[in-house]
């Protein structure tokens, strides 16, 4: 791309884009933005993209502008079938994302990690490893450090370490990561991608460019991913939970890499069997780039887990909060129930995504969750599947506060309130973290409620003895 000759669009002003829109200026480009939302994230993202020459559109104006523009910059947040990138598509113009523009420009060594869930956690994890190492990793993409934003720190000695989503995959073509590391693929994001074919291809697409020279890490137990390995010409080391297999596996308690006893699975600080498999995956990446066990084993000492996922945040009364937000899709939900310790009252809802909720209900049957309160949006469908699969310790109730305070009623002593929702927050948050922040917002009015109303200094002097 010739920056300084062309003109751009970027859409969507969320942190890609505004990363997206300063790189391009400094690169010298013409650079439009844009955005259909109008609040104060929004407005204060054009104030700072106007102060460095950006030049704001409004809707009215955009065909015009449309025409004028080169290349479209187009958001994680907005689909490729929205009208703005149909009227490039049919203008033959190139439609990217911020991620494409960061993987053109990246000069270093990228390793990429994709899923439905699990990848925030690895790529923490992997960028942890690397601090233990002493080397220099970012963990970058999606995981709310833009690539475009990390390229200079990068530089060509750094290692990129690229959480990548299935919205950005529509629009990043040219990445061509020296490790890719394919977690899982369950049912997530349908209303978005319309079918599992659909979702099942745009991940695979990570493998696309990848030759004999660069690495496929792919989990073994995961039916949908061990058919990616056909589609790469990559070669594959797999990870397994269950299997001794040609790459990260665990036997006889340890972790272990082609037949190599690493270290006790129990230094994971990490709790749940979805985390071990994540580790197996970051083992496999951080091997694949040459750091060695011991920086391996520090790190996964210490690395406790990222905000928001499956996270002890307080107790109140004997009760304990667990604010599992990030848990946006069955699968997510399910592995939380598996893996929190002792009983729960489970909170389920937010915004529908497309999917069915009963496989939920089944795993419930067997999880220690005594109870559910299903709120939010998509709470008649959720209590549907319930009661379809004979599930019926249910309470609907909402709004999403009060949701909060019933759990918070039926839970007993030395059980948990578990936030694991399987649903996206957009249907009273701005985002899952707001839906968590407002969790634990809740949690710190219980304890104060449970206080005496005024602390009493203890005064024997009327007593009686
Ligand atoms: P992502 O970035 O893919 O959304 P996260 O690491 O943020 O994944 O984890 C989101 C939620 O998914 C967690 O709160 C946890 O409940 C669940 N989870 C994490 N790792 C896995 C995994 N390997 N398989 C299934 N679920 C997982």
């Amino acid at each position: 791309m010739l920056y300084s000759q062309q003109v751009f669009l970027v859409a969507g002003l969320s942190r890609s884009g505004i990363s997206a829109s300063e790189f391009l200026v400094s690169r010298g480009a013409k650079v439009y933005i844009y955005d259909d939302v109008d609040d104060a994230n929004v407005r204060a993202a054009v104030e700072r993209l106007e102060g460095i020459g950006c030049f704001n559109v409004k809707k009215e104006d955009l065909p015009d502008v449309t025409d004028r523009c080169d290349v479209l910059v187009l958001s994680p947040g907005i689909p490729v079938d929205h009208p703005l990138p149909v009227s490039f598509k049919r203008a033959g113009k190139r439609i990217i994302g911020e991620a494409e523009l960061g993987a053109l420009n990246l000069h270093c060594p990228c390793i990429a990690v994709t899923g439905t869930n699990g990848k925030t956690t690895t790529v923490s994890l992997i960028e942890s490893v690397f601090k233990a190492a002493g080397k220099s990793g970012i963990a970058c993409g999606n995981v709310g450090r833009p690539l475009t934003s990390c390229l200079k720190e990068l530089g060509e000695d750094g290692v990129a370490i690229a959480e990548i989503s299935s919205f950005q995959l529509e629009t990043l073509y040219s990445l061509r990561p020296h490790v890719a590391v394919v977690l899982n693929v369950t049912e997530d994001h349908l209303n978005r991608h319309y079918n599992m074919e659909n979702y099942i291809y745009l991940k695979s697409r990570l493998l696309k460019n990848s030759a004999e020279s660069e690495f496929a890490v792919l989990n073994y137990d995961d039916p949908i991913v061990r058919t990616f390995a056909e589609k790469t010409k990559a070669k594959v080391i797999w990870f397994s939970l269950r299997e001794r297999v040609d790459g990260a596996y665990i036997q006889d308690g340890s972790f272990c890499w082609f037949g190599e006893k690493l270290f006790s699975v129990e230094d994971l600080a990490l709790d749940g069997e979805h985390n071990r498999a994540n580790a197996l995956a970051a083992i496999a990446a951080a091997r694949l780039m040459g750091i060695g066990n011991t920086a391996i084993q520090t790190a996964f000492k210490t690395f406790r887990g990222v905000k928001h996922r499956i996270e002890k945040v307080g107790e109140v009364n004997g009760v304990t909060f667990i604010d599992d937000s990030k848990a946006t899709n069955v699968d997510s939900a399910i592995k939380a129930v598996n893996s929190v310790r002792g009983e729960s009252v489970l909170l389920l809802g937010g915004k529908d995504k497309g999917y069915s909720y009963e496989p939920l209900f089944e795993a419930l049957k067997t999880s220690g969750v005594v109870h559910a309160v299903i709120y939010g949006e998509n709470a008649f469908r959720i209590l549907n599947a319930a009661l379809k699969v004979g599930y019926t310790a249910v309470t609907l109730c909402r709004p999403f506060d009060l949701a909060v305070r019933v759990a918070y009623l039926i839970a007993e002593k030395g059980q948990n309130v578990l936030l694991s929702p399987a649903s996206a927050s957009f249907d009273a948050f701005a985002s899952y973290e707001e839906r968590g922040k407002r969790f634990c917002e809740l949690m710190e009015m219980f304890r104060k409620e449970a206080r005496p109303p005024f602390d009493v200094a203890e005064d024997h002097s009327g007593e009686d003895e």
